[in-house]
């Protein structure tokens, strides 16, 4: 079958930044399953597997816009160092929960430590990155009611629970 909207959809994939450094990856024998036409997975990706079936191999390079967005300047932020426990060295990598302008949790990274603070950075890690995925689809299938129900994939590559 080919892929469509409530499909199941089974990858093995290497995903690279434009450097050619691998940052994520499945496997057949570990492989990543996901609901098609849920937004669970970046715009460019499900675009690209629509229509496709088990067997195909695709190689993509998918621009911000249709992976993880443009890296937001305002969402990089400068914060005193003292608001930050004196006891814990701050290191550029370091992620912290914070809370934003609306009381939502959200994920910020440490970008840069100088003497003017602390640079934070609420963007998605991989915002403003052209990548590059190699892709091999594995296995299509029907999704059942129930993973319809829940939004995502029971079994392999999926949710055990
Ligand atoms: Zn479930």
């Amino acid at each position: 079958m080919r892929i469509a909207d409530d499909c199941v959809v089974t990858l093995a994939y290497t995903l690279r930044d434009d450097a050619g450094e691998e940052l994520d990856s499945a496997t057949a024998a570990d492989p990543f399953a996901f609901v098609h036409g849920r937004h669970s997975v970046i715009p460019g990706l499900e675009k690209a597997l629509t229509g496709r079936a088990a067997g195909d191999k695709l190689g993509l390079t998918i621009a911000p816009a249709d992976a993880y967005g443009e890296h937001s300047p305002a969402r990089v932020q400068v914060v005193p160092r003292d608001r930050f426990p004196a006891d814990i060295d701050i290191e550029p990598g370091m992620q912290f929960h914070a809370s934003d302008e609306h009381g939502g949790r959200m994920s910020v990274r440490v970008a840069e430590v100088n003497e003017d603070g602390v640079v934070i950075d609420a963007n998605h890690p991989l915002a403003g990155q052209t990548l590059h995925f190699a892709v091999e689809v594995l296995d299509v299938r029907a999704a059942t009611a129930e993973e319809l129900a829940h939004g995502h994939v029971h079994g392999a590559g999926g949710h055990h629970h």
